[in-house]
């Protein structure tokens, strides 16, 4: 990777059928602690961040039926849903794929939890595995 300093598992998402709920396991038996709750509107989800080492759990419950959190679960149950890649610079990442004919789901990037840009790839090219692309708003460590 050519941005290996900024490069790494920035969260694994986990689509929940609620959120409370799913803290029983998560903070309350597993001992992670909460760090925020947050509404997604352009993606119509709620999330819960759980800090565990360098990395994250988010928790995603669909804030209402459209949501692609809703069709997932309807489909497949709950369960991992995507594993967050952290970049350093999310336009140069996107033309990079783009570059090689990687589908994706966003051309552009968007704006996710915590204001970061994210971007999604498309799980038919990678194997099965929805992947997310963040690059954190602030400081880039
Ligand atoms: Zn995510």
């Amino acid at each position: 990777m050519r941005d290996e300093k900024s490069t790494r598992i920035e969260h694994i998402g986990v689509a929940v059928n609620r959120i409370e709920e799913a803290l029983a396991f998560w903070r309350d038996a597993l001992g992670l602690e909460l760090a925020h709750v947050e509404e997604v509107a352009d993606q119509r989800v709620r999330v819960a961040m759980l800090p565990i080492g360098e990395t994250r759990i988010e928790l995603i419950e669909a804030s209402d039926t459209e949501s692609p959190i809703a069709k997932f679960i309807a489909k497949r149950g709950p369960g991992i849903h995507h594993i967050a890649v952290r970049v350093g610079d999310i336009r140069t990442a996107l033309a990079r794929l783009k570059e090689r004919g990687v589908r994706l789901i966003d051309e552009e990037p968007r704006i996710g939890a915590d204001g970061c840009s994210i971007a999604f790839i498309h799980p038919s090219a990678t194997g099965g595995v929805l992947i997310e692309l963040v690059e954190r708003a602030e400081r880039k460590s």
